[in-house]
């Protein structure tokens, strides 16, 4: 269902009414958690300057410790809502557990699955049963061909609204979290008709990187970028070390322009 050789054409996927696909580079930002009201508010106006036309923030939160914040959870998908109403930017977020699907539906525009749950077959096939656009991360110890996989269990669901997410897969190197797969974008687009977009922010787990990760990511012809803004990364609940800070905010909007001019 995911594969080009049913589908020759590559799909755009509407979110909210915004289109991933082909021909844009869509930018989708803001906080890796959810903290607070005025934390997420302030963190989508960051992400509208840059020129994002999608908000990203977690109210659940996968964690590597059980003793790191988690998330606020449905309170955290309120302020979403909020914040949605409150700047016109549609939501995505993460589902992390089958429990909650019906609820982060309820509250978001486009459902996150993680890059620890892109094997986890019953999410998969719950969020592939509730209508909603899903953006599908790869696995950090996943080939190409198991996240295309993945995304099959969505779509057999009836739910063909699905976006590829690279996020860096675990190599030897330790200088970054994960390393970045640039060749996953036009290698994904060959194989599927989806959008495969990636996310500089959790593949590098560095500030400095973003940027130039995010000028690959354009260059290598990815249908959007996924990152992480926050007003005051230092006190971070979660993921500080890599967020754009304010004074970041007019280089990723120049990035994503030049796209814009080029084409
Ligand atoms: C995230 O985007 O909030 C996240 C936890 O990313 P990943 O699943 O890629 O680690």
């Amino acid at each position: 269902l995911v594969s080009r050789e049913h589908h020759p054409h590559r799909s755009t996927v509407r979110v909210g009414g915004v289109p991933i696909g082909p021909g844009t580079v869509t930018l989708i930002a803001g906080p890796c958690a959810v903290e607070t009201f005025d934390q997420t508010l302030e963190a989508a106006k960051m992400a509208r300057d840059a020129g994002a036309t999608l908000l990203r923030g977690g109210a659940y939160k996968p964690r590597t410790s059980p003793y790191a914040f988690q998330g606020l959870g449905p309170l955290g998908l309120r302020i979403l809502a909020e914040v949605r109403e409150a700047t016109g930017l549609p939501v995505v977020t993460e589902v992390v557990s089958p429990a909650d699907v019906d609820t982060v539906a309820e509250h978001a525009d486009m459902i996150q699955i993680g890059t620890r749950n892109m094997q986890n077959f019953a999410l998969l096939q719950a969020v592939g049963a509730v209508g909603k656009p899903v953006m599908l991360k790869r696995g950090m110890n996943a080939t190409i061909e198991e996240w295309l996989m993945a995304a099959e269990y969505i779509a057999q669901r009836g739910n063909l609204d699905i976006v590829l997410c690279e996020r860096g897969i675990r190599t030897f190197e330790t200088q970054t979290r994960n390393t970045l797969d640039v060749s996953a974008v036009p290698v994904a687009q060959q194989l599927s008709h989806l959008p495969v977009i990636i996310d500089p922010s959790h593949s590098g787990g560095r500030r400095d990187l973003v940027l130039p990760l995010a000028r690959a990511a354009i260059a290598v012809g990815a249908d959007g970028i996924i990152v992480d803004v926050h007003g005051a990364p230092d006190t971070a609940l979660c993921d500080g070390p890599q967020a754009l800070v304010h004074a970041d905010i007019p280089l990723l909007a120049t990035a994503v322009a030049d796209f814009a001019a080029a084409t």
